[in-house]
Order: C-alpha cells, then sequence, then structure tokens
C-alpha cells in the first residue's frame, strides 16, 4: 500500500509505504507487530532491507519508557545490518545490491560545531536517532530497525568490511561504537590498565576493542557464570565485583574503567579502582541517579565522565578497525517473536553476548 504524506512543515509531498514492524503501544505493554509509514526514497536516500538487527538495552530502557518521553507505538533497533534494495537519483555512496548498515543516528543538523567536527552525537540541534526521535521528513516518530526495511539518507550509512559475519557486525553499530568512542578519547592502549564494568552486549565489545588497542584488560562481573567467557573474550583478570578481597586487588590501580552496567549499582566501588588522574566513564545508563561521593573523587584527582555513542566518521573507522582486528559480537540470533522472552532474559544479565534479530523472521 502507497500514501502520500505530508512533511511537518506542510511543504513538500513524501511518499511513504507500509511497512512491517515489530514495537509497543505503552510501556508496560509486550511488543507485537505493528504497521508503519516509511518514506520512498528522496534523492540522497537509500532503502535497506533489513537482514539482521542486534537488541540494544537502551532499546528495552525506552521500550518500558524509563528514561522518559518515549513516543507511542515504539519500535525500537539501532544495530541495523542489511541489503540495499533502492537508491535515490542523487545517491553516490551505496547501489542497490551493497550491504548497509545503521547505528543509532539517521541525520542531524549538519551545521553545528559538533556536526561539522563528525561528533553529530552531540548535534547541538538535536540529532535525529534511528529510533524515538521526530521525523524530519513525516513528522511521526522514526521508528528503529525491528522492522523489514529502513530509509536513510546515505551520509548515515555506514559500509561493512567483507571479512565480517553480518549477523555478527549489527551489534558494532551500537555496542562497538559506544565503548569504541571513550577508550579512543581517553587514550588506551599499550601500557594502560583498564577495567570494564559489566559483561553485556557493551562490556563484552569494550574487552575486545581495548585489548585490540593493547591495553591490559580487567572484567569486573556479577556473575560467576561469565569467568571463563571473559577469558576468552580476551581479559587479563575477571574479578567477581561482589567479593571485596577480589575488589580491593585493584584499588588505586587502574587508568581507565569503562562502566556498561544497566541497572542501579555503587559507582564509588569502582571510582576507587582509578589511579591519580584516572578516569571513569559512564556509558551504561540505568533509569536512577548514581550518588557520587566527594572523596572518591578528590583525593587521586580522578574523573567522572560520560560517553554517548560515537558520530559517523568514528562509526566508520570503528568497523574498518574490527574488520582489520577480526572482531565481532558474539551473539545469539533470534526471531522476532521471540523479543519479549529476549527483553526478559536481558533484565536477568542472560545473555552471550546479545541477542541479534534474523530480521527474515518478521515475514512468517
Ligand atoms: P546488557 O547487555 O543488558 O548488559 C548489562 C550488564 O550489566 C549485564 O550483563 C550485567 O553484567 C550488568 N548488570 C546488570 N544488572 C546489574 C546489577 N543490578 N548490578 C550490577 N551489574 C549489573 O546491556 P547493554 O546493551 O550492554 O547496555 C548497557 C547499558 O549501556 C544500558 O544501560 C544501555 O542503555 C547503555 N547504553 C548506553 C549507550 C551510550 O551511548 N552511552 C549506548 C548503548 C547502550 P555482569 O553479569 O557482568 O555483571
Ligand atoms: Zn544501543
Ligand atoms: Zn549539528
Amino acid at each position: 500500500m502507497e500514501a502520500v504524506k505530508t512533511t511537518a512543515e506542510g511543504a513538500t509531498k513524501i511518499a511513504t509505504k507500509n511497512v512491517k514492524a515489530y514495537g509497543t503501544a505503552a510501556a508496560n505493554a509486550d511488543l507485537n507487530q505493528l504497521n508503519i509509514q516509511r518514506r520512498k526514497p528522496t534523492p540522497h536516500d537509500v532503502e535497506i532491507e533489513i537482514l539482521y538487527c542486534g537488541v540494544c538495552h537502551s532499546d528495552l530502557h525506552t521500550a518500558r519508557n524509563e528514561w522518559h518521553g518515549t513516543i507511542y507505538p515504539c519500535v525500537p533497533g539501532h544495530e541495523i545490518v542489511g541489503r540495499i534494495v533502492s537508491v535515490g537519483s542523487h545517491v553516490k555512496k551505496f547501489k542497490v545490491g551493497d550491504v548497509g548498515a545503521v547505528g543509532c543516528l539517521v541525520d542531524s543538523c549538519r551545521e553545528c560545531q559538533y556536526c561539522n567536527d563528525g561528533l553529530e552525537q552531540y548535534c547541538e540541534a538535536g540529532q535525529v536517532q534511528t529510533y524515538n526521535s521526530v521525523d524530519p521528513y513525516l513528522g511521526t516518530a522514526t521508528y528503529g530497525g525491528y522492522s523489514e526495511s529502513i530509509v536513510v539518507h546515505e551520509d548515515f550509512v555506514l559500509r561493512v568490511p567483507e571479512n565480517l559475519d553480518l549477523a555478527a557486525v549489527a551489534p558494532l553499530l551500537c555496542a562497538g561504537i559506544t565503548t569504541y568512542s571513550p577508550l579512543k578519547h581517553w587514550n588506551v592502549g599499550k601500557g594502560k590498565k583498564v577495567g570494564v564494568v559489566g559483561l553485556g552486549g557493551l562490556g563484552h565489545m569494550g574487552v575486545k576493542l581495548a585489548k585490540a588497542m593493547g591495553a591490559e584488560v580487567i572484567v569486573f562481573t556479577t556473575s560467576s557464570s561469565k569467568i571463563e567467557d571473559a577469558k576468552r573474550l580476551g581479559a587479563d583478570d575477571v574479578v567477581l565485583s561482589k567479593d571485596e578481597k577480589q575488589m580491593a586487588r585493584y584499588a588505586g590501580k587502574l587508568h581507565f574503567v569503562l562502566d556498561a552496567v544497566s541497572a542501579q549499582h555503587d559507582i564509588n566501588e569502582y571510582l576507587s579502582l582509578l589511579r591519580v588522574d584516572g578516569s571513569l566513564t559512564l556509558v551504561g545508563a540505568p533509569e536512577h541517579p548514581l550518588p557520587v561521593a566527594p572523596f572518591s573523587l578528590i583525593p587521586m584527582r580522578r574523573s567522572f565522565a560520560g560517553s554517548m555513542i560515537g558520530g559517523i566518521p568514528e562509526t566508520q573507522e570503528m568497523l574498518e578497525f574490527c574488520g582489520k582486528h577480526n572482531i565481532v559480537s558474539d551473539i545469539e540470533m533470534i526471531n522476532i517473536q521471540q523479543i519479549n522472552e529476549a527483553y526478559a532474559r536481558l533484565l536477568k544479565g542472560d545473555v552471550k553476548y546479545r541477542f541479534v534479530i534474523d530480521m527474515a523472521s518478521i515475514k512468517k
């Protein structure tokens, strides 16, 4: 079915088509199949048939309105890999048949200082996120990758190195870039001792990437069942964070800590692991505030920082880095019909280490 819609400004008519998706109508409702409208490609757009979409904990936080401001219906998914099935008349970067990937961003103002620096995730005008933003073309919400297809401006579509498995690449588009960006920013590399807290989707990518950058990596986990895996993923040591004695071994020892925990936890326990001038960067985004004790920071001139995904140039750089080092995510493939069960398992920390949806299942 096709329709013609009017943009938010009422200026241009944009043709749309009906696309099958999976989403939720309310914070306390399960995800179910629904229909959404996608625009037909405008001159700079590519249309991507989605092959695989990773399941990020942010999808769950948003679907359940844990960060507030969710627009319903909400169709999550921002770890997208697919096949390009049509291109607009001015598209130069891609042709039909190419593989294309989309992460957390589908547009930005392209004019502000941050966009000019390739930091579109910090766009002053507010970047357009892949889901739960206002769609500048249609005026509806943007809808993510739990769907048959997506239409994105070519500038926000990434290339995937040919040597990598496509399903296992999908999580790089959020979990990969969200960990790569702060590791690079804080100069993680040879001679640095790095802690990764929370061995989930982000955490396991953090381990692989920090290790490939040359750092010594120590994993901090609440799950004894993940100790062996952490070592297999590249960790030099693993600490069961509930065990005070094990934690004490690293007090004041680490240059950098990447915290990728999705739920409430005591951040001070991890700040105390930093050396003088060390930094803890939070990428995990639990629903409620995390109290910081002043004396967790003051005596060692420590920094407590945050970091949000990564811009388009850095995301492409991360993909090339992963191609060169043969890095992908450890995945468990699911059908879209299993998404509610997957969310329940995410809440229990029961994922090794990223669910990826085989989007062909939406046709069933
Ligand atoms: P995930 O796969 O569910 O992993 C989270 C991990 O946190 C779990 O595997 C578990 O690791 C640990 N954990 C869970 N509950 C815990 C608790 N109560 N106490 C201590 N540790 C706990 O989630 P994810 O997809 O990696 O995302 C992690 C967080 O990053 C989420 O909040 C997500 O929204 C956020 N995020 C932020 C950005 C950004 O741009 N900053 C981007 C993407 C995601 P162990 O079993 O090892 O303890
Ligand atoms: Zn994400
Ligand atoms: Zn901007």
